[in-house]
């Protein structure tokens, strides 16, 4: 065990009240009040399109590749340094991977890069906001349009951060896509267990997405009072989640500003204090462009090579702390790497080998951090 675990989820006090609330109400399967109220409370906070809450952000992926029809023959771009999630959504349709390559300055899609990888068969663009920093919209959104392919955000980790483009407006991260998917794993800044998000901006794809959410079936529509029965109308799956996990979700929004606020303060102090607290590793401290406010999801340093990046783990874990690392190159995977056809990736492959995680919760004691890793 670990005196300073990676990560603990933060428990705000509401979150058994409002499931036993569920229960009083007799309604704890998925579609109901607190779906409702965590729906209502993203669309109207950061203006999104509809919402619907799935099991995870694994699963608004693949209700994305639903939603799209891609099958064989579709090629899809995304980052290589992500999470596998990212890629399996699109692979189990059949799709064609196209990995792009990271920015130099920090770890999102480079967007310079992407005009060679677009080809007559590209439907989709996945980008990734990685750990809540937005990536350079200008380029991407450009491309997208001239070309006329899907706008996915991957913003599992991006809650409540936001772009701002070169006229200054402050834009929520998850709305500039046609859909975005957002993750409320136990790991990311407020969660319930499992849990995830598919925002859906695109309006034509509204009633489908209903229907995908609803097994394939027009339930919805049908408890209207607007059909007989409700049929099989569309592929889908049972993507929603039930009551009592959008019951703790609830708990944990009606707190997101106060633990948004605690994790702000480790993440600036990390900052402020990783050169003195890590004097004996030559790290670098994580760049956030200007463009991007970050929702304080990671804070991670660049070590010089893996070798001392493991030497750093062991430091701390001598200590009782626990540190990681995150993601192995997708196009290197032993899924992946026979039918990679592309460019060495370089950028994604520094991350891989130098980017290092440090623990980041809401309840995160920082003079105890400090005591055990100076002593
Ligand atoms: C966490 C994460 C996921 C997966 O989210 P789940 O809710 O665990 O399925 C997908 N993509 C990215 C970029 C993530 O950080």
């Amino acid at each position: 065990m670990y005196s300073i675990p990676f990560n603990r989820p933060f428990f705000t006090g509401n979150e058994w009240s409002y499931i036993q609330d569920a229960m009083k109400d007799g309604k704890l399967s998925g579609n109901g009040k607190y779906t409702e109220k965590c729906q209502q409370f993203f669309e109207s906070k950061y203006g999104f399109g509809k919402t619907f809450l799935t099991h995870s952000c694994t699963q608004a992926l693949e209700m994305a590749a639903i939603l799209m029809g891609l099958g064989p023959g579709d090629e899809v771009i995304l980052p290589s340094y992500s999470y596998v999630s990212t890629a399996n959504a699109f692979a189990l349709r059949g799709c064609t991977l196209v990995f792009a390559d990271s920015r130099p300055d920090y770890p999102v899609i480079d967007e310079t890069k992407l005009q060679d990888l677009i080809s007559p068969r590209t439907k989709a663009l996945v980008i990734v906001h990685y750990g809540g920093m937005a990536c350079k919209m200008e380029m991407i959104s450009k491309l997208v349009e001239e070309n006329d392919i899907y706008l996915i955000e991957d913003a599992a980790a991006a809650l409540d951060a936001y772009y701002q483009g070169e006229d200054e407006k402050k834009i929520p991260l998850g709305s500039m896509g046609h859909m975005a998917t957002f993750s409320f794993h136990e790991t990311k800044n407020i969660g319930c267990g499992e849990g995830g998000m598919l925002v859906v901006n695109d309006t034509s794809f509204h009633k489908k997405a209903l229907e995908v959410w609803n097994r394939g079936t027009n339930r919805s529509a049908f408890e209207q009072g607007m059909h007989k029965a409700y049929e099989w109308v569309s592929l889908g799956s049972a993507f929603a989640p039930s009551e009592i996990n959008a019951a703790w979700l609830w708990a944990q929004l009606e707190q997101l500003d106060n633990s948004q606020k605690k994790r702000g303060a480790i993440w600036n102090w990390y900052f402020e204090n990783c050169h003195s607290l890590f004097r004996s590793f030559d790290v670098e401290k994580p760049i956030v462009p200007n463009y991007a406010q970050h929702n304080y999801h990671v804070f991670y340093l660049l070590c010089t090579d893996a070798a001392q990046r493991g030497d750093l783990i062991n430091h701390l874990k001598s200590k009782g702390i626990l540190s990681v690392f995150h993601y192995q190159c997708l196009h290197q995977s032993p899924y992946f790497q026979d039918q990679y056809k592309g460019k060495p990736l370089s950028q994604a492959e520094k991350y891989q080998n130098r980017l290092l995680r440090l623990p980041l919760y809401a309840d995160f004691e920082k003079e105890k951090f400090e005591r055990l890793l100076l002593e």
